[in-house]
Protein backbone atom coordinates (compact mmCIF):
# COMPACT_ATOMS: atom_id res chain seq x y z
CA UNK A 1 0.00 0.00 0.00
CA UNK A 2 1.41 2.99 -0.83
CA UNK A 3 1.11 6.55 1.19
CA UNK A 4 0.21 9.22 -0.24
CA UNK A 5 1.93 12.89 0.68
CA UNK A 6 -0.07 16.03 0.96
CA UNK A 7 1.28 18.72 -1.05
CA UNK A 8 3.53 21.43 0.34
CA UNK A 9 1.35 24.57 1.07
CA UNK A 10 2.52 27.70 1.27
CA UNK A 11 -0.85 29.51 2.85
CA UNK A 12 -0.85 27.23 5.53
CA UNK A 13 2.85 27.24 6.63
CA UNK A 14 3.06 31.05 6.82
CA UNK A 15 -0.41 30.92 8.64
CA UNK A 16 -0.74 31.60 12.77
CA UNK A 17 -2.30 28.26 13.38
CA UNK A 18 0.80 26.42 11.51
CA UNK A 19 2.96 28.58 13.88
CA UNK A 20 0.48 27.39 17.02
CA UNK A 21 0.32 24.01 15.81
CA UNK A 22 4.38 23.51 15.50
CA UNK A 23 4.62 24.75 19.07
CA UNK A 24 1.83 22.49 20.35
CA UNK A 25 3.42 19.85 19.17
CA UNK A 26 7.02 21.12 20.87
CA UNK A 27 4.99 20.65 23.63
CA UNK A 28 3.84 17.52 23.71
CA UNK A 29 7.11 16.08 22.51
CA UNK A 30 9.17 17.70 25.17
CA UNK A 31 6.72 16.76 28.06
CA UNK A 32 7.40 13.37 27.05
CA UNK A 33 11.11 13.58 26.93
CA UNK A 34 10.64 14.96 30.79
CA UNK A 35 7.64 12.63 31.62
CA UNK A 36 10.34 9.64 30.48
CA UNK A 37 13.24 11.11 32.26
CA UNK A 38 11.17 11.57 35.62
CA UNK A 39 9.77 7.94 35.21
CA UNK A 40 13.85 6.88 35.06
CA UNK A 41 14.87 9.04 37.70
CA UNK A 42 11.66 7.62 40.15
CA UNK A 43 11.91 4.44 38.98
CA UNK A 44 14.28 2.87 42.00
CA UNK A 45 12.65 5.41 45.13
CA UNK A 46 8.88 6.08 44.24
CA UNK A 47 7.51 3.67 41.50
CA UNK A 48 3.82 4.46 42.03
CA UNK A 49 4.72 8.41 40.66
CA UNK A 50 7.31 6.68 37.92
CA UNK A 51 4.32 5.10 36.64
CA UNK A 52 1.67 8.09 36.27
CA UNK A 53 4.89 9.89 34.54
CA UNK A 54 5.68 6.70 32.01
CA UNK A 55 1.85 6.56 31.77
CA UNK A 56 1.01 10.30 30.86
CA UNK A 57 4.28 10.40 28.94
CA UNK A 58 2.55 7.56 25.86
CA UNK A 59 -0.36 9.85 26.28
CA UNK A 60 1.87 12.61 24.72
CA UNK A 61 3.45 11.01 22.83
CA UNK A 62 -0.26 9.98 20.56
CA UNK A 63 -0.71 13.99 20.84
CA UNK A 64 2.41 14.98 19.27
CA UNK A 65 1.32 11.85 16.39
CA UNK A 66 -2.01 13.39 16.35
CA UNK A 67 -0.69 17.17 15.89
CA UNK A 68 2.11 16.18 13.19
CA UNK A 69 -0.64 14.21 11.37
CA UNK A 70 -2.40 17.27 11.39
CA UNK A 71 0.40 19.31 10.46
CA UNK A 72 1.27 17.21 7.64
CA UNK A 73 -2.26 16.68 6.59
CA UNK A 74 -2.58 20.71 5.94
CA UNK A 75 0.75 20.60 3.89
CA UNK A 76 2.92 21.78 6.35
CA UNK A 77 6.35 19.83 7.10
CA UNK A 78 7.67 17.60 9.68
CA UNK A 79 8.86 18.65 12.96
CA UNK A 80 11.95 17.26 13.89
CA UNK A 81 11.65 15.97 17.68
CA UNK A 82 13.06 17.93 20.69
CA UNK A 83 16.21 17.02 22.36
CA UNK A 84 16.59 15.00 25.01
CA UNK A 85 16.65 16.91 28.23
CA UNK A 86 19.66 17.16 30.22
CA UNK A 87 19.39 15.09 33.85
CA UNK A 88 16.44 16.12 35.51
CA UNK A 89 16.17 16.67 39.47
CA UNK A 90 15.25 13.13 41.37
CA UNK A 91 13.09 15.32 44.09
CA UNK A 92 9.35 14.02 43.15
CA UNK A 93 7.86 17.03 43.96
CA UNK A 94 9.86 18.97 41.91
CA UNK A 95 9.15 16.72 39.11
CA UNK A 96 5.57 16.62 39.85
CA UNK A 97 5.26 20.73 40.43
CA UNK A 98 7.13 21.27 37.01
CA UNK A 99 4.89 18.98 35.34
CA UNK A 100 1.73 20.56 36.64
CA UNK A 101 2.53 23.68 35.76
CA UNK A 102 3.75 23.15 32.38
CA UNK A 103 0.18 21.25 31.87
CA UNK A 104 -1.66 24.12 33.22
CA UNK A 105 -0.10 26.14 30.95
CA UNK A 106 -0.87 23.97 27.98
CA UNK A 107 -4.13 23.58 28.60
CA UNK A 108 -4.98 27.09 29.81
CA UNK A 109 -3.01 28.99 27.31
CA UNK A 110 -0.91 27.13 24.46
CA UNK A 111 -3.63 25.28 23.61
CA UNK A 112 -6.56 27.73 23.65
CA UNK A 113 -4.25 30.53 21.39
CA UNK A 114 -3.62 27.46 18.69
CA UNK A 115 -7.43 27.01 18.72
CA UNK A 116 -8.08 30.68 18.50
CA UNK A 117 -5.76 30.70 15.45
CA UNK A 118 -7.23 27.68 13.49
CA UNK A 119 -10.60 28.73 14.29
CA UNK A 120 -10.04 32.48 13.13
CA UNK A 121 -8.01 30.74 10.30
CA UNK A 122 -10.98 28.54 9.30
CA UNK A 123 -9.20 25.55 9.89
CA UNK A 124 -11.93 23.44 12.08
CA UNK A 125 -10.52 20.25 11.83
CA UNK A 126 -7.86 21.36 13.97
CA UNK A 127 -9.91 23.46 16.62
CA UNK A 128 -11.92 20.02 17.28
CA UNK A 129 -8.45 17.97 17.74
CA UNK A 130 -7.24 20.61 19.61
CA UNK A 131 -10.03 21.08 21.65
CA UNK A 132 -9.69 17.10 22.89
CA UNK A 133 -6.18 17.20 23.34
CA UNK A 134 -6.74 20.59 26.09
CA UNK A 135 -9.40 17.91 27.59
CA UNK A 136 -6.64 15.41 27.95
CA UNK A 137 -3.57 18.33 29.36
CA UNK A 138 -6.24 19.13 31.85
CA UNK A 139 -6.89 15.65 33.18
CA UNK A 140 -2.87 15.36 33.08
CA UNK A 141 -2.82 18.47 35.19
CA UNK A 142 -5.56 17.06 37.56
CA UNK A 143 -3.48 14.06 37.91
CA UNK A 144 -0.32 15.54 38.38
CA UNK A 145 -2.15 18.00 40.79
CA UNK A 146 -3.33 14.22 43.42
CA UNK A 147 0.07 13.60 43.26
CA UNK A 148 1.66 16.61 44.43
CA UNK A 149 -0.69 16.87 47.09
CA UNK A 150 -0.80 13.41 48.27
CA UNK A 151 2.85 13.10 48.82
CA UNK A 152 3.22 16.83 50.05
CA UNK A 153 0.79 15.58 53.29
CA UNK A 154 1.69 12.36 53.27
CA UNK A 155 -1.29 10.88 52.10
CA UNK A 156 0.35 9.23 49.26
CA UNK A 157 0.73 6.01 51.16
CA UNK A 158 -1.84 6.49 54.55
CA UNK A 159 -5.54 6.48 54.26
CA UNK A 160 -7.98 7.88 56.55
CA UNK A 161 -9.91 4.42 56.39
CA UNK A 162 -9.13 0.99 55.72
CA UNK A 163 -8.92 1.27 51.45
CA UNK A 164 -7.82 -1.47 48.81
CA UNK A 165 -4.02 -1.30 47.69
CA UNK A 166 -2.66 -2.81 44.84
CA UNK A 167 1.75 -3.16 43.75
CA UNK A 168 2.01 -2.17 40.34
CA UNK A 169 4.67 -4.52 40.39
CA UNK A 170 2.78 -8.50 40.96
CA UNK A 171 -0.41 -7.11 41.24
CA UNK A 172 -1.05 -7.56 44.97
CA UNK A 173 -3.43 -7.25 46.93
CA UNK A 174 -3.70 -5.42 50.12
CA UNK A 175 -6.22 -4.08 52.60
CA UNK A 176 -5.14 -1.55 55.43
CA UNK A 177 -5.12 2.01 56.09
CA UNK A 178 -1.27 1.71 54.75
CA UNK A 179 0.09 -0.56 52.10
CA UNK A 180 2.45 -3.26 53.76
CA UNK A 181 6.40 -1.66 54.06
CA UNK A 182 6.92 -5.15 51.53
CA UNK A 183 4.72 -6.49 49.41
CA UNK A 184 4.55 -10.48 50.72
CA UNK A 185 3.88 -11.56 46.70
CA UNK A 186 7.55 -9.70 45.11
CA UNK A 187 9.20 -8.29 48.02
CA UNK A 188 9.08 -4.63 46.55
CA UNK A 189 9.20 -1.98 48.50
CA UNK A 190 5.78 0.04 49.54
CA UNK A 191 6.34 2.65 47.00
CA UNK A 192 5.12 0.58 44.31
CA UNK A 193 1.39 0.46 46.36
CA UNK A 194 -1.60 2.20 44.97
CA UNK A 195 -4.71 2.52 46.20
CA UNK A 196 -7.03 0.73 43.83
CA UNK A 197 -10.04 3.80 43.66
CA UNK A 198 -9.02 7.54 43.95
CA UNK A 199 -5.30 7.59 41.84
CA UNK A 200 -6.40 5.85 38.75
CA UNK A 201 -4.58 6.01 35.87
CA UNK A 202 -7.27 6.99 33.99
CA UNK A 203 -8.88 10.44 31.44
CA UNK A 204 -10.22 11.88 34.75
CA UNK A 205 -7.37 11.17 37.07
ZN1 LIG B 1 4.37 -7.03 44.63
Amino acid sequence: MSTVHPRHCPAFVQSSTHEALCNALQDSLRACSRYLGAARALEDSLPVIAHAFRFTAAQEKEHAAILQGLIVVHGGEVVPPCPEDAALPAEPLVLLHDALCAEEDRWSARLPSCICAARTESYSRIVHACMRIAETEQAHARRFSRYLEALRSGRLFRAETRVSWFCLSCRQLHTGCEPPDACPGCSGHRGYFIRTTGFPFSPEG
